[in-house]
């Protein structure tokens, strides 16, 4: 059993959380707690380095403008996320964070900001927003997954980049192969919000996993019906939409 507590840390959570994703901070805790693993969330304020030392890293959502800011934090930070991540950190990160973990984003106004280059991707703000609920199939173990996103940038993968997964219902990165995020050795990037872990709670032990090893299992029924209702409901809307683009396209 682990002798200290294990540390997540929030990163600029009043920049990137625009759309609730601290609960993925609350959600990785508490399925910690209740296997008897202490764990502590580390609030990094903007302005302040990005501590080394942390065992999880996350980043949520932001709009464009907030989205500037943090990245000259993540920029003057860089080097203590590559060394925590090298040392053995997971890093979670969900839009505007994933974005920023790319080479770089063109804001819808065409601004470009220059992102930390984590992940061999670029993301450039398309015409329209995506916005609704999704339903991604990543690769085996993990099952179908469900979120809701709000963005307007559209990513695009480097030659050697694994997405999370392929997009069922929804937009994700808005490319061509119908993708979303990005996954790696302890880092998986996402377009889902939700927060994306409380309905996912496979994905929350799939990250608490890269960290701590192999976990007991939970009782996870409740979260599973959450799970299962909005997969429901993305596979309504995906159907919905993917009528509408069709009867669109035939004029
Ligand atoms: N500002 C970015 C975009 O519009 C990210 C939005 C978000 O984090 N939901 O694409």
């Amino acid at each position: 059993m682990r002798e200290s507590a294990l540390r997540i840390g929030l990163v600029y959570p009043e920049l990137l959380g625009t759309y609730g994703d601290r609960g993925n901070a609350l959600v990785l805790a508490q399925r910690c707690r209740w296997r008897g693993v202490a764990a502590e969330i580390v609030e990094v304020p903007a302005g302040e380095p990005v501590p080394a030392g942390l065992d999880c890293y996350l980043l949520g959502g932001g709009e464009d403008a907030p989205q500037h800011l943090a990245a000259a934090g993540l920029r003057a930070s860089r080097a203590a996320l590559v060394r925590a991540h090298e040392a053995g950190a997971v890093i979670f990160a969900v839009c505007a964070g994933f974005q920023l973990l790319g080479h770089s984003y063109v804001a819808a106004d065409g601004t470009v900001l220059d992102g930390i280059g984590l992940v061999d991707a670029r993301t450039t703000a398309g015409a329209t927003r995506l916005i609704g609920e999704v339903v991604v199939a990543p690769d085996a173990p993990l099952p179908l997954l469900t979120g809701f996103e709000n963005h307007g940038g559209r990513t695009t993968l480097g030659p050697g980049v694994r997405p999370l997964g392929r997009v069922r219902a929804g937009g994700g990165n808005g490319d061509g192969p119908g993708t979303d995020g990005a996954r790696a050795d302890r880092l998986v990037a996402t377009y889902l919000h939700g927060p994306v872990l409380p309905r996912n709670p496979a994905l929350a032990d799939h990250l608490l996993g890269e960290v701590l090893g192999p976990l007991p299992p939970l009782d996870s029924v409740w979260e599973e019906r959450l799970r299962a209702e909005r997969l429901a409901a993305g596979s309504r809307t995906g159907l919905a939409r993917w009528w509408q683009q069709r009867r669109l396209a035939r004029g």
